[in-house]
């Protein structure tokens, strides 16, 4: 890589930063298409965040990704967001364009993306469980959403915030089949056994001796039985979802397809997916 003065900056804000895989992911897929960019990680702490953020004006960069804990207090920030960013209410990526900051959110993206390519399913039309409610839920709900999902269930520990999703993903589309439930009882059992895709959108797994977050007893073979994280590779919910004969899907596909989406915002190129995926092996 030979920088120069012509060489365009985009970067990641974070807090902490050091564990993201985006830097290597990034940098290998301008290096791939000979770009000229540069991407950097920034530790920004939240009371800097504002003035982090008018440093992409400032030092004229190509754009940003947001991460933990600054994807929804950077919203005031921003000049512009698009629909999805706006209806999620976090931001996962910023475009700097002729002066003005535009928000955009790639995860539920990334997410569809990932079925789609790593799995080869259209979720048109599909009967889907969402286990969790929380950032990564919510971004998927509303991917989903617009994919035309068939039926959405969402299952949270906290039923309040599953039905404050499912409230807002019905009044955002009008008409589609949405519900919510709690996190166990014979009509989760129920709904397990019905969903052609689930999801597991919680925390519970990251942890290697993490049970899976629901029973796995109404899973069943013809089913696929995601689950957002990707390390460790395969969480007992995705072991146990491959005893019992259904497909299985973890959350890496998501975390290229999101930066493949930005990686498009900001180039207008096409992103080299394998490359990404590669660098981040
Ligand atoms: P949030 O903190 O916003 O939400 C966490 C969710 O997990 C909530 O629904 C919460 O339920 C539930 N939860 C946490 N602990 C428990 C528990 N002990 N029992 C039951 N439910 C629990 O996190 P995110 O939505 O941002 O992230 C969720 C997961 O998705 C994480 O594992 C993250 O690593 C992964 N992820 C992966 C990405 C990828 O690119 N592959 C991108 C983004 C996220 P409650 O509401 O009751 O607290």
């Amino acid at each position: 890589m030979i920088i120069s003065g012509q060489t365009k900056v985009a970067g990641i804000f974070g807090y902490p930063i050091g564990h993201t895989y985006s830097p290597k992911m990034h940098n290998a897929a301008f290096g791939q298409l000979g770009l000229d960019y540069i991407y950097l990680p920034f530790q920004v702490a939240p009371d800097k965040l504002g003035q982090a953020v008018e440093s992409i004006r400032a030092l004229n960069m190509a754009g940003v990704n947001i991460t933990v804990p600054h994807k929804q207090k950077v919203i005031p920030f921003l000049d512009e967001l698009t629909e999805e960013a706006g209806l999620l209410g976090a931001v996962n990526t910023i475009l700097h364009k002729d002066g003005r900051l535009i928000g955009y959110n790639t995860d539920g993206r990334g997410f569809v993306s990932s079925l789609e390519a790593d799995a080869g399913i259209d979720v048109c039309g599909k009967n889907i469980l969402l286990i969790g409610a929380g950032g990564a839920a919510q971004a998927l709900g509303i991917s989903l959403a617009t994919a035309g999902a068939g039926c959405i269930s969402i299952a949270n520990r906290t039923i309040s915030k599953a039905k404050e999703l499912a409230d807002r993903l019905k009044r955002a589309y009008n008409g589609s089949d949405i519900h919510y439930l709690g996190l166990s009882g014979k009509h989760l059992s129920d709904v397990i056994g019905q969903a052609d895709i689930i999801i597991n959108c919680t925390s519970i797994g990251l942890k290697a001796d993490d049970n899976p977050p629901i029973s796995t007893d109404a899973l069943h073979a013809g089913q696929l039985v995601c689950d957002l994280i990707y390390n460790p590779a395969k969480t007992k919910l995705l072991e146990q979802a491959q005893l019992k004969g259904a497909s299985i899907l973890n959350g890496l596909g998501m975390l290229i397809y999101q930066g493949a989406a930005a990686f498009e915002i900001w180039t207008g190129k096409k992103a080299p997916v394998d490359t990404m995926r590669h660098a981040i092996m």
